[in-house]
């Protein structure tokens, strides 16, 4: 018998489709019928070097990378980005910008003062991070702007990507893969693998070959791009598993049609759950309506009071993940890419029952 099927809404680590997952743990055990484990053979043998080449071809051609950008997958997680995007971009100002708009952009703000300054360009912090600030004016003297393109917890989006003439760094940690971008805006986008593209332990880099080796500081060794580009992503050990199951995910996200086919499955997921979060009375958003995230929708019930019956018809469902981060509280649903759109009709139709019961 087969477990019933639970309709997976955490926030992270790692949202995949099951059929990457049984794929995946086959090769724990007997990897390309080597009789060996993916995890024993080495990494400098053709069989992972080709798990490698294909992980990084098939980041270029889902998010059509153009020439002159090289892609690596590093270890370190996003967190990592934070202090490497900054290392790798200070020029003579030594300067960089951000918009900070969530948990996340401040800790990259903070990386970004160990070997330069990090300025505030602009914040949404007035409004406990609610809304992606509009009509600010950056300043000609940095060296690059940061911004974060989706914020995880507060669940808000950049629904275009901002207008600057200074050099652009992203993080896409947690809607790379959901839609489709313009790479050659960026110089460097960084992701955490643990939402849309595989498991943590490994985060992808897509940087512009002209920044590389062009920082006004020194940088170390390894927080140096320039060392990993050089050695095509092998630079030492990589994070062998966490790498095959992104490629393997890669693989499935291309065979349904890869980024185009999947934005439209997203789209329409948000847009059944905001209906919903905006017709049933029981219910309100907590972002400004023209920032909402396509991927943490947030939202909360006007009366608290319900909370332990809502709770008590989604583990019925089957719906599991929807407590709202620490820091905002009440429910977020995460919706990457390995959501079904049947999934949001389950949890809009469970919104609904607790509408009519109470
Ligand atoms: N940036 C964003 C937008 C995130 O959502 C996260 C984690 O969820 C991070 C950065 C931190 O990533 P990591 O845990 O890989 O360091």
């Amino acid at each position: 018998a087969t477990m019933a099927k639970v309709h997976n809404y955490s926030a992270g680590p790692c949202i995949l489709p099951q059929e990457v997952f049984e794929e995946a743990s086959k090769a724990v055990l007997n990897f390309d019928n080597l009789g060996l484990s993916i995890l024993e053979i080495s990494h400098r043998s053709k069989n992972f070097v080709a798990v490698m080449e294909e992980a990084r071809s098939l980041v270029k051609e889902l998010l059509n990378v153009p020439d002159g950008y090289t892609v690596l997958f590093l270890q370190g997680g996003a967190s990592t980005g934070f202090l490497m995007s900054a290392y790798n971009m200070m020029r003579e100002n030594k300067k960089g910008g951000y918009l900070n708009t969530g948990a996340w952009a401040k800790k990259a703000m903070k990386e970004g003062n160990f070997m330069g300054k990090a300025v505030e360009v602009a914040s949404s912090a007035d409004k406990n991070y609610s809304y992606i600030p509009k009509g600010y004016s950056i300043p000609s003297d940095i060296d690059y702007l940061h911004y974060t393109s989706n914020n995880t917890i507060a669940g808000t989006q950049f629904k275009a990507v901002p207008e600057t003439n200074v050099p652009l760094v992203c993080d896409m940690s947690s809607d790379i893969f959901s839609k489709e971008i313009d790479v050659s805006k960026f110089d460097i986008i960084y992701a955490g693998a643990q939402k849309n593209m595989g498991p943590a332990g490994t985060t992808l880099y897509i940087v512009k070959d002209e920044i590389l080796g062009k920082s006004s500081v020194p940088v170390p060794t390894m927080l140096d791009l320039k060392t990993h580009a050089d050695k095509d992503s092998m630079f030492n050990t990589p994070p062998v598993y966490p790498v095959y199951v992104s490629m393997l995910n890669l693989r499935w996200l291309k065979k349904n049609g890869g980024v185009a086919a999947i934005e439209k499955v997203n789209n329409a997921k948000a847009e059944l759950l905001y209906a919903e979060i905006d017709r049933n009375p029981l219910f309100k958003g907590t972002t400004a309506v023209e920032d909402r995230s396509n991927m943490n929708v947030t939202f909360v019930l006007n009366d608290e009071g319900l909370t332990d019956k809502f709770n008590e018809l989604l583990a019925n469902a089957n719906i599991s993940g929807l407590k709202g981060h620490r820091s905002v509280g009440g429910f977020r649903a995460s919706m990457y890419n390995a959501l079904p759109l049947s999934s949001v009709q389950v949890l809009v139709d469970t919104m609904q029952e607790l509408e009519k019961i109470s």
